[in-house]
């Protein structure tokens, strides 16, 4: 419930919102959840692959009965490819699912690339100069469904471009980036209101002479209330101090846990072939990451699952329930604008249903069962 509490009642969910809460209700379809816990559905909103889909590769239908599977009602399918490839495969998706129409869970794009000052994990083709030219091409091929746009605050003309691509109402994230705080600041005062998994692909302090202690850009972030930081939780990408400093800093408010999942995630452990040239991987575990096998094992994206990166809030980062769902469901939600990441009368029936174990026994997406263990 909001606020985080733990009530024992019956839920309503009538013509796919929530309408009412009552000690017991008469439904035309009833689901027994006596000593399970009912939570929001997990919106996880950067995620390039689970299991053998990717956003490049294959369909997003498939993709999303495999996110219903592992307990997210709602996902932002994030690209990270050369400019006219994104643009392509955007287009394809929107064909395929008469725009996105036929797919509730999935809420919008996500561009990661290409305005990256450098790939991290992926391949450097894949990133470019800010060009207004490539922006409106881009946004063109996205339809009106691009929500989040990763950028450098470093890159020429990034603060510029975060203007412009804010005014469409679309969230620009601060990401990959060895930016000075000054570019940062200039790129959030022109509109970027998230961080693209804080830490990872960002830089330590440098070593500073004479006993000054050195600041950061991470430092800034977590103590700019206007962002919004994510976290990979899966404890490799992000050592548990940090996750804790993070949520200290920010708040469950202002944290949002994202799986950064990739082709493979949700898989046994093994090796697969990521499409695109990426390569080998290897998947060890869901806390393993997805391993590039031909570029000395570095990590490249998660192998998490949205129930995994819940679980983990709480069973490694000793989170309550209330406040992992905060950072797995409320928290995003939000900031896209959804009506989900709730329970509360008028809020999505987005659902989902766990044993006492964390087990995942359901998932409910406007108030249909799209998953049943
Ligand atoms: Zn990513």
């Amino acid at each position: 419930m909001p606020g985080g509490n733990i009530v024992e009642c019956d839920l309503e969910i009538t013509d796919g919102i929530i309408s009412g809460f009552e000690p017991e209700v008469s439904a035309g379809k009833e689901i027994d959840a006596k000593g399970a816990f009912v939570l929001p559905g997990i919106v996880d909103i950067h995620t390039h692959g689970i299991g053998h889909n990717s956003t490049s590769d294959g369909n997003l239908k498939d993709y999303a009965e495999f996110e219903a599977k592992k307990g997210a009602t709602a996902f932002v399918p994030t690209f990270f490819a050369p400019p006219a490839t994104i643009a392509e495969q955007m287009r394809r998706h929107r064909r395929e699912t008469d725009e996105l129409g036929l797919l509730p869970q999935v809420v919008g794009f996500r561009l990661e690339s290409p305005y990256l000052d450098h790939a991290g994990g992926g391949l450097s083709g894949d990133t470019t100069e800010i060009n207004r030219n490539i922006t409106e091409m881009l946004l063109d091929a996205g339809g009106g469904h691009i929500k989040i746009w990763d950028i450098s605050p470093d890159l020429p003309g990034a603060a510029d471009e975060v203007a412009y691509i804010s005014s469409k109402n679309i969230i620009c994230s601060i990401a990959h980036t060895f930016a000075t705080i000054e570019q940062a600041r200039a790129a959030v005062d022109s509109g970027a209101r998230l961080v693209t998994h804080l830490f990872d692909t960002f830089q330590s302090p440098p070593h500073v002479k004479g006993g000054v202690y050195p600041v950061a850009l991470t430092d800034y972030l977590l103590v700019e209330d206007r962002v919004t930081c994510e976290i990979i939780g899966d404890g490799t990408h992000v050592d548990p101090i940090l996750v804790e400093k993070t949520f200290r800093c920010k708040t469950d408010a202002r944290t949002v846990f994202v799986t950064d999942s990739n082709l493979g995630a949700g898989l046994a452990p093994d090796r697969y072939t990521l499409p695109g040239g990426w390569g080998d991987v290897m998947i060890a575990g869901p806390n393993d990451g997805v391993r590039l096998v031909d570029r000395d094992m570095g990590l490249s994206g998660s192998a998490l699952t949205p129930i995994d990166s819940f679980r983990n809030a709480i069973q490694l980062f000793g989170k309550d329930m209330g406040t992992a769902s905060s950072v797995c469901s409320e928290t995003p939600a939000k900031l896209l604008g959804l009506n989900k990441g709730r329970i509360e009368k008028g809020m999505d029936g987005d659902i989902i249903i766990l044993g006492p174990e964390l087990d995942l026994k359901y998932t409910i997406s406007g108030g249909s069962v799209i998953f049943k263990a």
